[in-house]
């Protein structure tokens, strides 16, 4: 049902959110510079600060490049619709923000399976009186469920730009693969595919370290190259946009923010989006 998110029982939600264990969404919260994090989580990304001293920038290349992607599709591209799956906790600048302000109309719906995302729901829920947003709690590996509760506040029959930004490291292949396939050839001709990726083509050294603070802490951790990375492209039938896969802060940039000269100073590669 929309706006579910905002019914959840607070007891429920609390007993799902574990504060002594490091969540993804509240360690990339750490490296925003936000504030609704744990110990455990903050002990994380020391750990992945110390592997890899770039990384709070990295991140904030990489909240850029959504920024800049958004931008791109809800502007040039008349987009209207946004999938975001893998939102991550609120920021000041979410994608119904962005896209509203150039378009009012525009609808977004959100998805993220961590419930610390879900508690914070109500600050995605704050579309303008002409679009509309929603939040769903499920998981990736449900793409089947993820269409079908969209679809409430989704039309479509019309394009809809998927976003699976900084969230497909948490997946193996044998699954994302499918599940990016799946989830364009469910969407109509004109949708968009906007993809941002950890690689170890950069950095190898420092990024191959940060994959293991993960890993000992239970997460999935794949790191995918260049290749890798277009091929979510290729096997969804997609042509990659210009500039094709690139580190991030190579995305068209626009100078919002500082763009380092040297490529590997990014470990954060890539995102397109892709024309169907
Ligand atoms: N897309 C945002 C946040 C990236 S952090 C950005 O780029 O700024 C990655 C997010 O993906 C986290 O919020 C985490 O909870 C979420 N996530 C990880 N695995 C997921 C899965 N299998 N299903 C849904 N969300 C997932």
């Amino acid at each position: 049902m929309p706006g579910d998110a905002l019914s959840q029982d607070p007891a429920e939600l609390r007993r799902r959110i574990d504060s002594s264990k490091a969540h993804p969404a509240r360690v990339y919260d750490v490296f925003l510079g936000g504030k609704d994090h744990y110990p455990a989580d903050r002990d994380a990304a020391a750990a992945g600060l110390a592997a890899n001293p770039r990384g709070y920038l990295d991140v904030r290349h990489n909240r850029d490049f959504l920024r800049r992607a958004v931008t791109a599709l809800a502007g040039q591209d008349g987009i209207r619709q946004f999938l975001d799956i893998g939102t991550g906790l609120p920021t000041a600048e979410n994608v119904h923000q962005i896209a509203q302000r150039i378009a009012p109309e525009s609808r977004v719906v959100y998805v993220d399976n961590d419930p610390v995302v879900l508690a914070h729901a109500r600050a995605l829920l704050t579309s303008g009186p002409e679009g509309r947003t929603d939040y769903i709690d499920a998981d990736l590996k449900s793409p089947e469920r993820i269409l079908e509760l969209a679809s409430a506040t989704l039309d479509f029959s019309r394009p809809v730009a998927l976003c699976l930004v900084a969230i497909l490291h948490f997946v193996e292949d044998e699954e994302a693969y499918p599940i990016v396939r799946g989830l364009m050839d469910a969407l109509p001709a004109g949708s968009r595919l906007v993809l941002s990726h950890l690689t170890e083509d950069l950095n190898p050294e420092n990024i191959r370290a940060v994959q293991r603070t993960y890993t000992e802490r239970g997460f999935t951790f794949v790191l995918r190259s260049h290749k890798d990375v277009e091929r979510f492209f290729t096997e969804a039938g997609l042509d990659v946009a210009e500039p094709g896969v690139v580190p991030v802060h190579h995305w068209r940039p626009d100078h919002a923010a500082p763009v380092p000269e040297q490529p590997e100073e990014s470990y954060l590669a890539s995102l397109e989006d892709i024309e169907k």
